[in-house]
């Protein structure tokens, strides 16, 4: 498997796990080659997916990819790894396939995006969130930073990153 981060192929397996009722076997890999971690998703091919249902009712498949790309959009230029923003998309994957079997509504994902990066970085939390909800004037961006640099750091924050 080809490692997100020096690109090589060189990994060892550290850990197996199966989730979303064995449907998914997520893995645990060590690049030999830079020696950072990340994880990979194996999944039944065959008839399952899921779809996320969007506000305006469409439906479209499920795209971890999608997750990431909105987590590095909102993280430009802040002190958030590529390591720190797989183990995000893997939290919010496993938080939705947990709980969703068929269908998930988009809102949901947006939510559990805006709880990770709330306990990683505010600025990137404003960021995501001040294009997700659609403010209409500048007071509303200026409660939502206000509201979210009065809120007591997550407890979850703490244990985030240490796996
Ligand atoms: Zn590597």
């Amino acid at each position: 498997m080809k490692c997100p981060f020096c690109h090589k192929d060189n990994d060892k397996v550290i850990d197996s796990r199966s989730s979303d009722a064995g449907r998914t076997i997520r893995r645990r890999r060590l690049c030999l080659s830079c020696n950072r971690r990340f994880t990979t998703h194996e999944r039944v091919v065959d008839g399952y997916r899921l779809f996320v249902i969007k506000k305006d009712k469409g439906r479209v498949p499920f795209d971890r990819d999608k997750i990431i790309a909105g987590l590095q959009k909102a993280c430009v230029k802040r002190p958030v790894s590529a390591e720190q923003i797989q183990q995000i998309a893997d939290r919010i994957e496993e938080a939705i396939f947990r709980s969703y079997d068929k269908e998930v509504p988009s809102s949901v994902i947006g939510e559990l995006v805006m709880k990770y990066l709330r306990a990683i970085d505010k600025i990137a939390y404003i960021r995501f969130a001040s294009v997700y909800k659609d403010f209409k004037n500048p007071t509303e961006l200026i409660d939502e930073v206000t509201r979210t640099l009065q809120q007591a750091e997550p407890v979850e924050q703490l244990r985030l990153f240490e796996q």
